[in-house]
């Protein structure tokens, strides 16, 4: 892929943020001057303070503005970080100020743009990525996740192997600041509600997510899921621009001449009008339906770019689940132990509850309250589980939607305070045959500072259960 803009002179540049991506494009950009950068300007934004790192930057010959949401100079390019939204006044100031306002993974598009592949959606973005990388480097190809698994793609751009692949996880909030960005193979998992506080509306966010098919051409592949309106609505746009687009669903064939699906009981990809059959469903490591829609997109995409069926399968097979996502932590006293920390929003949680047998789950619910509605959540967990013990801030509000619909289920709802009171007692409340699983609805804020957090909290209360040895 040729691009117009790798190599050019960048001339001014600022760049917005003082995260992972503020400071990996200020390096980058730091090692190109003079040549092709005239200036570095990094603003930390209203609440930011100088640190070490700053200081380093400084005497590199950045210049650092710390304590302030307003520019001051003028500039022809700003490059911004994902936290900081397009409607603040942050943001607002960079477009007054510079000619040309572009997201991270534009701008490391831009500066090397060969042999991307990109994967975006509401949930199983990470998975997904993982997944596809490991698929890509099994079937003989060097490559790199980058992207919003938290590795800053243009900090990859220098040291970038001869040949290689970067799989990109791409976030609405990236998405939204990409003009450009032109992958080989674009993916769309999946859109439900989530980050609404952000975009302002589900037509907003969905738009964002789109934006990874903008500039897909003849050549190229998109990988969309239709399990949901949205994103067959997206297929349906983008087979009207004459795109090859493969239908991913887990519960309906497709019949287009590109397609990813599960067919009696086995994973098949249609490429073409010719199908490749992988592994049976029940041989993947990865368990849910949410997760045959993550292998299907990641095994369309790996055999798009040339791996072979026989390496998908293997690596299908043996792959690991991710940390805090449906996370086996351990069995005691003939209860398994599971944590989904990384289940912040409803949909996840409703998907992983399909890993499990119905009737044996003992659910932790609760953390920051995100307002979504509970209705589809409630029902899904009616059905499925036998207790929900719901905790933290939106505990109350959960526990009201599940009483709700619980009378004709026998769902057993208890409330506590925080998770390890919760923990307690989902523990008592469960049977030798149970899975007692984290997978909370909810981000963590109102307790901890990440996921990873709350879900290493998890682990612990496991593990200290387990040495006290009462239920060995
Ligand atoms: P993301 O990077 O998009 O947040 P992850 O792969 O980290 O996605 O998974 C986040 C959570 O979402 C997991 O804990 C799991 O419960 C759920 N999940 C994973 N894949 C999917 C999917 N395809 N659809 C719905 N939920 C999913």
């Amino acid at each position: 892929m040729q691009s117009s803009f790798a190599a050019q002179p960048l001339g001014r540049v600022c760049v917005l943020g003082l995260g992972r991506t503020g400071f990996g494009v200020a390096d980058y950009l730091v090692d190109l001057m003079p040549s092709r950068v005239t200036s570095v300007d990094l603003y930390g934004g209203a609440r930011s303070v100088p640190s070490e790192r700053t200081e380093e930057l400084v005497e590199r010959g950045v210049r650092v503005v710390c304590g302030t949401d307003e520019l001051d100079g003028t500039y022809d390019l700003a490059i911004v970080s994902p936290g900081i939204p397009e409607s603040s006044a942050f943001f607002a100031s960079a477009c007054a100020h510079a000619a040309s306002v572009i997201g991270e993974p534009e701008f490391a598009w831009r500066e090397s743009p060969e042999r991307w592949v990109a994967i975006t959606g509401t949930n199983g973005k990470t998975t997904t990525t993982l997944l596809a990388t490991e698929l890509l480097e099994m079937g003989g190809l060097a490559a790199k996740a980058v992207g919003n698994v938290g590795v800053v793609a243009t900090g990859e751009v220098a040291h970038r192997a001869e040949g290689s692949w970067f799989v990109a996880e791409l976030s609405s909030f990236q998405l939204v600041t990409a003009y450009e960005l032109h992958p080989r193979v674009a993916c769309l998992l999946n859109i439900t509600p989530d980050h609404l506080e952000w975009h302002g509306s589900l037509d907003a966010y969905a738009e964002a997510k789109e934006r990874i098919f903008a500039n897909l051409d003849e050549n190229d592949l998109a990988v969309v899921s239709v399990d949901d309106d949205r994103c067959r609505e997206v297929a349906a746009r983008l087979e009207e621009r004459g795109l090859r687009v493969c239908r991913v669903s887990v519960f309906e064939v497709p019949d287009t001449p590109n397609a990813a699906f599960l067919r009696e009981g086995r994973l098949v990809v249609r490429r073409d009008g010719r199908e490749v059959p992988l592994v049976r469903r029940e041989n993947m490591t990865l368990k849910g339906d949410h997760n045959v829609q993550n292998v299907l997109v990641a095994s369309a995409l790996a055999l798009e770019v040339g791996i072979s069926d026989a390496a998908v399968s293997q690596v299908l097979m043996s792959f690991s689940p991710l940390e805090h996502r449906i996370e086996p932590c351990g069995e005691l006293g003939g209860v398994q132990y599971v944590n989904d920390s990384k289940a912040t929003n409803v949909d996840s949680v409703e998907k992983a509850l399909t890993a499990f047998e119905p009737g044996k789950v003992v659910l932790l619910l609760g953390g920051y309250d995100k307002g979504t509605s509970l209705d589809s959540l409630a029902r899904a967990v009616a059905k499925r589980c036998r207790v929900a013990v719901c905790y933290g801030a939106a505990g109350p509000r959960i526990a009201a939607a599940l009483r709700d619909v619980h009378v004709a289920s026998g769902l057993v709802v208890a409330e506590e305070a925080h998770l390890a009171q919760a923990f307690d007692r989902a523990v008592a409340l469960a049977r030798r045959g149970d899975v007692v699983l984290l997978s909370p609805a909810c981000s963590s804020f109102d307790e901890f500072s990440s996921f990873h957090e709350r879900g290493e909290v998890f682990k612990g209360l496991v593990a200290r259960l387990g040495a006290s040895g009462s239920l060995a």
